[in-house]
């Protein structure tokens, strides 16, 4: 039996990076894995600069996408954090076996906490935190596997540490989790500038598709990609990072190989508008579907409630477990 669990942060329009780099894998393979769950993080949207509306609204949007992109159900469970305490509970917790050192090395801290300092803002404790609280999402359910993309392998490792310490200084009490990522498009670039991730929490950019934009604004978003000076088609993501990106992106729609697709191009034109039509293909279903749920809000709120019930339950015995374990 292999418990999964992943989730997405309601930090921003969920993107094309977020759906091939996580959401497709979850619903194609993920949830048929036993007792898997699927969370939209909402704690963690708070730990920038937020409007509270815009997270209430995103945290919703986020779930309804999270079905739209074919998560059923009956077949996982779909919920949002802070629908379910245990999170936090066990997140202090585990506060008490992190170390301030091993917060502070973390890429994504870092960088997040550098954009903060450099717009004059001040970086709240929870951006530090931020990770502790993500390996209570992962600890708390016993999990073994976490489908996530390249960016988040970084804080799957610290939930590791993390089991792993406890269980050494307490007893047994944490199944330790690993990462799984997707071959192609773990790390979907932005088309503008492919030297950083498509990041749906970044600024509204012509770089960035995000799920629920229209057809003809994800062709003209992929026609302006940038490429790289070349003229040639090649894949080589260190020195042709914005045609890699492309590629990968195209691959990862039609289920090619990037490397054989570039062989089948000899111009930047040609392989922008396949990548666009591709796109707007995998994108379709997932919109229609949203549409539909748009219309039908008493549904995902069921969900949503019946998802907070079933993932408390599966929570609660692991956590408590840990507060006795710790001398709580
Ligand atoms: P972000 O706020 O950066 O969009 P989340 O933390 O909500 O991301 O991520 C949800 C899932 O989507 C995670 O598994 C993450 O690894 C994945 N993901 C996010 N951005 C990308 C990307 N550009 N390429 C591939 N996977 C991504």
């Amino acid at each position: 039996m292999t418990r999964v669990f992943s989730g997405v942060k309601p930090t921003g329009h969920l993107t094309l990076g977020n759906y091939l780099g996580a959401m497709r894998r979850w619903a194609a393979v993920d949830q048929y894995r036993s007792d898997a769950l699927f969370c939209v993080v909402d704690l963690h949207a708070l730990t920038v600069d937020h409007d509270p509306a815009r997270v209430r609204r995103l945290s919703r949007q986020g779930a309804s996408l999270l079905l739209a992109a074919g998560l059923d159900p009956e077949v996982c469970t779909v919920f949002v954090q802070s629908h379910v305490d245990e999170h936090a509970r066990l997140s202090y917790v585990l506060e008490c076996v992190a170390t301030d050192g091993e917060m502070r090395r973390m890429i994504q801290y870092k960088e997040k906490a550098a954009r903060e300092r450099e717009r004059g803002g001040s970086v709240r404790l929870s951006l530090l935190t931020y990770p502790v609280l993500m390996a209570a999402d992962i600890l708390a359910y016993g999990t073994d596997e976490v489908p996530v993309g390249d960016d988040q392998t970084q804080h799957v490792e610290l939930a590791r540490d993390l089991a792993v310490r406890f269980n050494q200084r307490y007893g047994h009490t944490f199944v330790v989790p690993r990462a799984t990522s997707p071959a192609v498009a773990a790390r979907v670039m932005n088309l503008q500038e492919p030297a950083s991730k498509m990041g749906k929490s970044d600024d509204v950019g012509p770089g960035i598709v995000y799920l629920l934009d229209e057809p003809d604004v994800v062709r003209k978003k992929i026609v302006r990609a940038v490429t790289d000076s070349g003229r040639d088609v090649v894949y080589d993501r260190a020195e042709r990072p914005g045609l890699a990106n492309l590629l990968e992106i195209l691959a990862a729609c039609t289920g090619g190989d990037p490397e054989e697709l570039a062989g089948e191009y000899d111009s930047y034109g040609a392989l922008k508008k396949d990548t666009a039509e591709a796109v707007v293909e995998v994108l379709r279903p997932v919109q229609e579907r949203h549409k539909e749920l748009c219309a039908d809000p008493g549904y995902v709120d069921g969900v949503l409630l019946e998802g907070a019930g079933r993932a408390r339950a599966m929570a609660r015995p692991t956590v408590d477990a840990a507060y006795r374990a710790i001398g709580l």
